[in-house]
């Protein structure tokens, strides 16, 4: 149903980020999950692939959703508030975030989940607007959205794989707890 989204993205010209775009990064998984997953921007792997967290975050968060009893292609759609590479990594401009989020709104209009989870601070920010909310602050708390859709703020990936510690309460045990949480609503 968003095929046709998704081919008319492919030449996009939006927004400055398409003069790196290899690929398109415009989803995974599946369009009836209940549950949808919003990162920030592909980086070097997804837009080689044209997937979303196919690199070293994409397998970290491979495991912890395995752990957490999700299926990532049945269980999950999964889409990034830009959808072309930004240069060296960088986190997604305001104006560039604005330019596509009409694309991921689309996404969610479609696919109907019934929880998004927010994957680090880039997504959070476009949904929760209060800049005084940081990630650390709000994780694994439940917000709502419209048409009763529950958002679910968690750490990225990226940022727990510098953060090795293994006990209950740092943030590697606290992202499995709130992905727990996440299945327990579907
Ligand atoms: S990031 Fe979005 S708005 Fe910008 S060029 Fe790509 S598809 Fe278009």
């Amino acid at each position: 149903m968003l095929d046709e989204l998704k081919k008319e993205l492919e030449n996009c010209t939006k927004c400055p980020l398409h003069l790196g775009r290899n690929k398109l990064v415009f989803s995974d998984g599946s369009e009836n999950a209940k549950i949808m997953l919003i990162g920030e921007a592909p980086g070097a792997d997804e837009d080689k692939l044209g997937l979303p967290f196919v690199g070293r975050a994409g397998k970290f968060l491979n495991e912890l959703l395995e752990k957490a009893g999700i299926d990532r292609k049945k269980d999950l759609y999964i889409a990034n508030t830009v959808k072309c590479r930004p240069p060296e990594n960088r986190k997604p401009l305001e104006c560039e975030k604005i330019a596509c989020e009409g694309n991921l709104f689309k996404q969610i209009e479609v696919v109907k989940p019934k929880v998004i989870i927010l994957c680090g601070s880039t997504a959070v920010e476009t949904f929760i607007k209060d800049k005084k909310l940081t990630i650390t602050k709000i994780r694994g708390q439940v917000f709502e959205y419209k048409n009763g859709i529950k958002l679910v703020p968690i750490f990225h990936p990226s940022y727990l794989l510098r953060k090795h510690s293994t006990d209950p309460d740092a943030p590697r045990a606290l992202t499995l707890k709130d992905l727990g949480m996440v299945k327990a609503m579907v």
